[in-house]
């Protein structure tokens, strides 16, 4: 399974207008709430506790006190009749060693935890990120600039001034290997340490298919000729907010060249080299991303012999 996919919980979004119902549910102690300090999840247990790490969800009362009085607070969903809600308490000065969480647990980097914790707490968590994380970089009307509310549990924001209703963004990515004949087609992006290569990625544009961004995107960083684009899998990925849309594209030839620009490096990897890289082989002169990255998921779908 794709890291961050395969949440268990029932989005329930038809209660989330329901404000009394909402309420209640905060307050049910059959409800848990996963505090998030900083946009890190709170984590059961030490810092050096080995995975698969316990994700911090708390019953309704311990964390509440933490949290400034407007912070945002979302309704993730219900896992059969308990409802799930996170809660941003990025006020708390040090709530790991002072307050009602010291001494339970600790708060981690969400990407790391994000590969720690078991599939169905990552994606929970992943949406708390997610949505956090939005609240967080929008608390103005991008209409009229007025202080924007929290409404919906959550899962809108209204500008009493203007009356726009604001709704989270998931910003879609093209993400691509170029495959020809047996091998595909990594590259190393600037930013990137020594040997790491991946896919190729982007952000879609406005007045874009996805197989449009893809060949552009191809054409813009590596200069290679593509035709059919072929979709593989989709990933929320909760940095900050966007949907990985994973393709695979047939190369009209194995020219191409780095744009020097985004892109420093790229290679062409055959079939058997990308199993070995996929199985954890190590070699000297690539490093592929770990199984958290879709494009961990793109390099072994190739692997396993599609295309
Ligand atoms: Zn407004």
């Amino acid at each position: 399974m794709i890291p961050f996919t395969g949440s268990p919980l029932d989005r329930a979004s038809e209660k989330r207008t329901d404000a009394d119902w909402v309420a209640a549910k905060r307050r049910d102690p059959n409800s848990y709430i996963l505090p998030m300090w900083r946009l890190q999840p709170f984590i059961i247990g030490p810092e050096k506790a080995q995975p698969p790490l316990e994700l911090g969800l708390l019953r309704p009362g311990l964390a509440e006190a933490l949290a400034a009085p407007d912070a945002p607070c979302v309704f993730l969903g219900l896992e059969g009749d308990k409802a799930m809600f996170a809660i941003d308490i990025s006020a708390a000065r040090d709530p790991v060693s002072e307050g009602p969480l010291a001494g339970f647990g600790h708060f981690r980097d969400a990407r790391a935890a994000g590969a720690m914790l078991p599939a169905k707490d990552a994606a929970i968590m992943g949406q708390a990120k997610a949505m956090i994380d939005w609240h967080n970089r929008h608390g103005f009307c991008a209409n009229c600039g007025a202080k924007s509310e929290l409404a919906d549990a959550g899962w809108k924001r209204y500008c009493a001034a203007c009356k726009t209703e604001h709704f989270p963004r998931t910003d879609p990515v093209v993400i691509m290997l170029g495959v020809h004949d047996g091998a595909c087609l990594v590259g190393r992006n600037k930013r990137f340490p020594g040997n790491f290569y991946s896919a190729l990625a982007g952000f879609m544009e406005p007045g874009e298919s996805i197989e449009e961004a893809v060949r552009r995107e191809l054409m813009e960083e590596v200069n290679l000729k593509v035709g059919k684009v072929h979709y593989h899998a989709t990933q929320p990925w909760p940095f900050p907010s966007s949907l990985m849309i994973g393709c695979l594209a047939e190369a009209e030839s194995r020219d191409f060249k780095p744009d020097g620009e985004e892109i420093a490096d790229a290679m062409w990897v055959d079939r058997d080299k990308a199993r070995r890289l996929i199985a954890g082989e190590r070699f000297d002169d690539i490093s592929v991303p770990p199984a958290i990255a879709i494009a961990h998921h793109l390099i072994k779908a190739f692997a396993e012999g599609l295309f």
